[in-house]
């Protein structure tokens, strides 16, 4: 099987290897060597002097436990949107009680730094802004240097005379991070999240959640309730080398595994694989005569969406795929499900791999 879906995606066999050893007791000197082995080498990738958390969590329990740990009820929040998951990001922020503004762009298109630039100087006073790096559901990757410049500079003017330093970000960076470069104190990011599933070659269960120490000061001021998410006691268990609770220990394991051989392949390498394989995957889908969905010159390293060609089924696609090939590829979400397929090309994947899916994909087509 040629599992190509963005998340869960495949595992090495040393990192498979590495998720079935026995289990340890997680108060003892081993675990500690562990966490902190496996927290040095993320703050590698997150790129931060501050703090890096790991969370028993899926992604969204990291998004759930940036946004209690930052907001209060009633704290204003600039949502932008390109997309499913920016829409859940800012859903979760409503639950909260945030009073929510919502900043969508058209799916399959970038969020541009200037309209949101201009909205924070119209619309001063946002407590937090929130943005996804990449955009999972539609192979869009935003322009995350330019949209962290531009929520730091028409913020911070406005904000440092009521003695403040201006709105946090807090990126969902679920589907990058590991993959696609982003250099969470160089930008300016507050928090940012990401989940084991997704680039780190490691099974599900981790989210993974960088918090800079400018967001230190609204953690300790926010007021949503919050207990398993309190980013308090998790930095309180770290300086220990411990979790408050009882982490997922194999997929622990795992990640520990996986970010060995990251750390042998190299950032940088990584990152130039992840282009490479972009590129590889859309002048391919191209070449088929399908047609993407993102604007090219946002489109994603790790994930990549295509139109379901007029007059094809799209679930019926997926189906023979995976019947007849063996390729196991997403569907559209929310509204575009039906309309578009989804290829994961993230972590564990090589030319080879995307060969395969367009190899089915060719004969699908004939
Ligand atoms: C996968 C993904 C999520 C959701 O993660 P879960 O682990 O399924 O909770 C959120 N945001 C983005 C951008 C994703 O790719």
């Amino acid at each position: 099987m040629t599992l190509r879906i963005p998340g869960p995606t495949p595992l090495p066999e040393a990192v498979l290897q590495a998720t079935g050893q026995q289990m340890i007791n997680h108060r003892g000197p081993e675990f500690v060597s562990l966490l902190r082995e496996i927290t040095a080498r993320l703050k590698a990738f997150f790129q931060t002097e501050g703090d890096v958390f790991i969370l028993t969590a899926s992604g969204t329990g990291g998004l759930e436990a940036a946004l209690v740990n930052l907001l209060s009820p009633g704290d204003r929040v600039l949502a932008v949107s390109v997309g499913y998951f920016g829409d859940r990001f800012a859903r979760i922020a409503e639950v909260f009680g945030a009073q929510l503004t919502k900043l969508d762009f058209p799916w399959g298109e970038a969020a541009d730094p200037e309209i949101i630039r201009e909205r924070l100087i119209a619309e001063p006073g946002f407590k937090l802004v929130l943005v996804t790096h990449n955009e999972t559901s539609t192979g869009v990757t935003n322009d995350l240097a330019a949209i962290a410049e531009a929520v730091r500079i028409s913020t911070s003017s406005v904000e440092s005379s009521l003695g403040d330093g201006g709105s946090l970000l807090a990126v969902d960076a679920i589907s990058s991070l590991g993959a696609i470069d982003l250099p969470m104190d160089e930008w300016g990011c507050d928090v940012v999240i990401t989940g084991s599933q997704k680039a780190w070659m490691a099974p599900p269960g981790l989210a993974m959640v960088g918090v800079s120490r400018r967001a230190w000061l609204a953690v300790e001021r926010a007021e949503s309730p919050r207990f398993y998410w309190d980013f308090r006691p998790l930095k309180t268990y770290a300086g220990r080398g411990q979790t408050p609770f009882t982490p997922a220990l194999s997929a622990l394991y795992g990640l520990g595994r996986s970010l060995e051989l990251m750390a042998e392949e190299g950032l940088s390498n990584i990152f130039a694989r992840h282009r490479r394989i972009g590129r590889y995957m859309r002048e391919g889908i191209k070449a088929l005569g399908l047609e993407l969905l993102a604007d090219e010159t946002h489109a994603s390293d790790t994930v990549t969406a295509v139109r379901v060609p007029s007059g094809v089924d799209g679930g019926e696609l997926l189906a023979r795929l995976r019947e007849e090939y063996g390729v196991i590829l997403g569907g559209g979400q929310g509204p575009l499900r039906g309309r578009i397929f989804r290829i994961g090309h993230m972590g564990y994947v090589s030319e080879a791999d995307i060969d395969r899916v367009l190899k089915a994909l060719n004969s699908l087509m004939v």
